[in-house]
């Protein structure tokens, strides 16, 4: 049987009430700091949809939605980490606020390619938030401006995140041991 619920090869690291949790108290956070503001949260697609949906539900002030979707492709024809970004379903942002919302800030190099990305359709301000942020892998020199949890430095899924476009439905973060440091970076790209 193959229920990737259930699957034993899994080791939970953070638990669905940890992340709503840390997700309402975001969201509190968010609705003060731009209170008054003509807001926008922007979710990077595949990975940040689910961390997205359940943020701006509790999000308290008035905003507007949108999408990019970033691919790295990391296969032998492509320089490592080269990175596509898609703005089909990016809504106008010029003048307003955006919040930037992905699902984990590894190398950092996927939010400050999206960060010069968007800077160019003239926002008033563009502040990031990331569910998750793993600890001894940053190259870049930004740093996200909230997150909800340190990681060690471990492959994880669920809660959005894949392996294999699989385990993204898991309502928790999940370790699965069985994939290597090499294995994480050429499978879960977006
Ligand atoms: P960065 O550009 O910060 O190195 O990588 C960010 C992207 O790599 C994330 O948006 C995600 O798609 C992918 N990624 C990095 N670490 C993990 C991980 O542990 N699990 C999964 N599923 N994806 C990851
Ligand atoms: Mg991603």
């Amino acid at each position: 049987m193959n229920d990737s619920l259930s699957s034993s090869n899994l080791r939970v690291l953070i638990t669905a009430d940890e992340i709503e949790d840390a997700v309402h108290r975001l969201g509190a956070e968010v609705s003060e700091r731009f209170s008054g503001r003509p807001l926008t949260i922007v979710g990077v697609l595949t990975g940040a949809v689910i961390f997205v949906a359940d943020l701006i539900r509790s999000v308290r002030i008035p905003h507007r939605i949108g999408f990019v979707q970033a691919s790295s492709y990391r296969g032998e024809a492509t320089a490592p980490g080269a990175l596509r970004i898609d703005e089909a379903l990016l809504p106008d942002i010029a003048g307003r606020d955006v919040l930037l919302v992905d699902d984990i800030f590894d190398t950092g190099r996927t939010l400050e390619r999206l960060v010069t990305a968007l800077k160019r359709h003239g926002p008033a301000r563009i502040v990031s938030a990331v569910l998750l942020w793993k600890e001894g892998r940053q190259e870049v020199h930004i740093e996200p401006d909230y997150f909800c949890f340190r990681i060690p430095n471990r492959f994880v899924v669920g809660y959005g995140l894949d392996y294999d476009d699989d385990y993204r439905h898991l309502p928790f973060v999940a370790e699965l041991p069985a994939v290597g440091g090499e294995a994480s970076e050429s499978e879960g790209s977006r």
